[in-house]
């Protein structure tokens, strides 16, 4: 038997393995170890945890908590970068479109007085008044604003979106007859109507005038807007 009782060399089986124990304690475990089954089994012991715990550190370390970290941060990032790149490519899209819609729909020009062309002006029974209006340029009219001033001047302009479309038919507010009812404006506006004129207040053709004798309407016209 070795000198050394159990207890004390299990307690220094540790040092022995890691090999920082003095030579003279190694040699003793190892006289020990050499007739001690217990002591020598727990020596395997130590090995073997050894090993396990090895083995787990590697495990660890390709599909462990830190690798795996890793690996969601990535993720976690280019999830990130993509959710902002959609949001700025749809960001980008809005723009484009609410550009797009707004260069094609939103009127926003005045039709300039130059290629209006106002013929056929007459009166109707009722006291409507009718003409004819045509945009010389081929141009769609989207939208015709009426502006009145306190004068009692009535403004019918024109307008377009900066994308200007193409008249496609032979009709609409680019070239048809058309009427203004001036009782109707001296109802809603609450004013005497001095003028009636077509085109941007600050080159309008001028279509009626108080005081002005129109022609009657022909029967095309009245046609179209007598009812009676
Ligand atoms: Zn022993």
């Amino acid at each position: 038997m070795s000198k050394l009782p159990c207890d004390i060399v299990r307690d220094l089986l540790p040092l022995y393995y890691d090999d920082v124990c003095s030579t003279a304690t190694k040699e003793d475990i190892e006289a020990h170890i050499a007739t001690c089954s217990g002591c020598k089994l727990m020596l395997e012991k130590l090995k073997m945890q050894e090993y396990l715990s090895l083995e787990i550190i590697e495990k660890n370390k390709i599909e462990g908590n830190g690798l795996k970290s890793i690996a969601a941060f990535w993720d976690r990032s280019k999830a990130r970068a993509f959710a902002k790149g959609v949001l700025v490519a749809a960001s980008i899209f809005s723009l484009l479109l609410l550009g797009y819609i707004g260069l094609t729909q939103w009127n926003i020009v005045t039709v300039p007085t130059e290629v209006i062309r106002i013929t056929d002006i007459s009166q109707l029974s009722d006291g409507k008044i009718a003409y004819h209006v045509k945009m010389t340029d081929g141009y769609n009219v989207n939208q015709i604003d009426y502006k009145v001033n306190s004068e009692g001047d009535v403004y019918m302009v024109p307008v377009r979106p900066l994308i200007k479309s193409k008249q496609n038919y032979q009709i609409g507010l680019a070239n048809m007859y058309d009427f203004v009812n001036l009782e109707q404006i001296r109802a809603n506006q609450g004013v005497e109507i001095r003028a009636v004129y077509y085109g941007s207040p600050k080159k309008p053709i001028l279509i009626w005038k108080k005081g002005a004798e129109l022609p009657v309407a022909n029967d095309t016209v009245k046609a179209l807007f007598q009812f009676d």
